[in-house]
């Protein structure tokens, strides 16, 4: 996919008709507070996600405990890193990040704490900017037992025509999830916290993991992603998250 110049301005655009669909929401009459598709979210999907492996073990009033219980010290944990992550409604999120031209310990140290931040969070995903850092740099891990990767200044090469819709998750957008269609095959040309170039070749969850995560450096949320229905039933959990806190 070509780089688009216009990207930003239409970002902001929808953030307009992002706010403007969350004001209207109010008057219209909606069924309890479950995901807009009805459908239980279950272990299939979790690999499907975004940023996150689930969204669906926040503490929050959901009685019917379809994710396996957390061992309370890896929820306490991942509770502490999710404090760091910037939520929806941080104009961060919506911020283009800058192309890194120092690589130096600096960024290295960042870099490390973005993994570990990621890693605690049980993400298998995570973008600067999603800490408060406007560089462009991400880190992923889709494969538990493999080490963090980094890429920094990411740029998709070459997308493959073949598209899928798979319900994703934000480590930003508690509680949400919803269907995106990205392309299953990228090529993806970056420079690693040395500066020297790294071309990554992805197909799968590795390529929605990164398509994902190079979005939110381009200010892009999931919800600019979805459909409609889909984005005002996100609009409504991320409310009532806010208002429950
Ligand atoms: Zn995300």
């Amino acid at each position: 996919m070509a780089e688009d110049t216009t990207e930003h301005e239409l970002n902001s655009d929808e953030a307009a008709e992002l706010t403007r669909d969350d004001l209207a929401l109010g008057d219209e009459p909606h069924p309890g507070h479950d995901l807009a598709s009805g459908d239980e979210p279950h272990p299939g999907h979790d690999l499907a996600l975004g940023d996150e492996f689930h969204s669906g073990d926040e503490p929050h009033d959901d009685d019917e405990n379809r994710e396996p219980e957390l061992d309370p010290e890896v929820a306490a944990r991942r509770a502490a890193a999710l404090a760091q992550v910037r939520k929806f409604g941080d104009p961060v999120l919506k911020t283009r990040a800058r192309p890194v031209d120092r690589f130096d310990d600096a960024l290295r140290s960042e870099i490390a704490r973005m993994g570990e931040l990621m890693i605690d969070a049980l993400g298998v995903g995570l973008a600067a900017t999603q800490v408060g850092v406007l560089h462009r740099v991400l880190v992923y891990r889709v494969q538990q037992q493999s080490p963090v990767a980094a890429l920094v200044n990411p740029e998709i090469e070459w997308s493959g025509s073949d598209q899928e819709i798979m319900e994703e998750g934000c480590l930003s957008l508690p509680a949400v999830l919803v269907d995106v269609e990205r392309a299953i095959h990228v090529r993806v040309r970056a420079v690693d916290e040395f500066g020297e170039p790294v071309l990554v070749e992805a197909s799968g969850l590795e390529a929605r993991v990164i398509q994902h995560e190079i979005d939110h450096l381009d200010g892009v949320l999931i919800l600019n992603r979805t459909s409609r229905d889909q984005r005002k039933e996100a609009m409504r959990t991320l409310r009532e998250a806010q208002a429950a806190a």
